[in-house]
């Protein structure tokens, strides 16, 4: 783990002027390697989670809520489907008498 720091010493380093970041791994003096001012730890943007992954990680949520509750809508969908027979064939001479 490195940390990320920027160079303060601007007007009199090129990479304070240019707002390079300086990548110092873990225990290593926190100098600029350029100048050898005193790095400051760079402010890091705020991680916004981008909106396309709150969609996917949803549509993951959904797939995977419909793989546990798969077998049981399966049963359920058997016992509907012997449900709609048994009732087509309970309302088949009603619709039969009717022709
Ligand atoms: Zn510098």
């Amino acid at each position: 783990m490195s940390t990320t720091c920027n160079c303060p010493n601007i007007g009199n380093c090129d990479k304070a002027d240019n707002k390079d970041p300086i990548n110092v791994p873990e225990g290593a003096d926190l100098v600029c390697p350029d100048c050898g001012a005193q790095l400051v730890a760079a402010q890091r943007p705020p991680k916004r989670v981008p909106l396309i992954w709150i969609s996917v990680a949803a549509a993951i949520l959904v797939i995977a809520l419909g793989f546990v509750f798969w077998p049981k809508r399966n049963t359920n969908g058997d016992t509907n489907r012997e449900s709609v027979e048994s009732s087509l064939k309970e309302v088949w001479p009603w619709l039969k008498a009717t022709q």
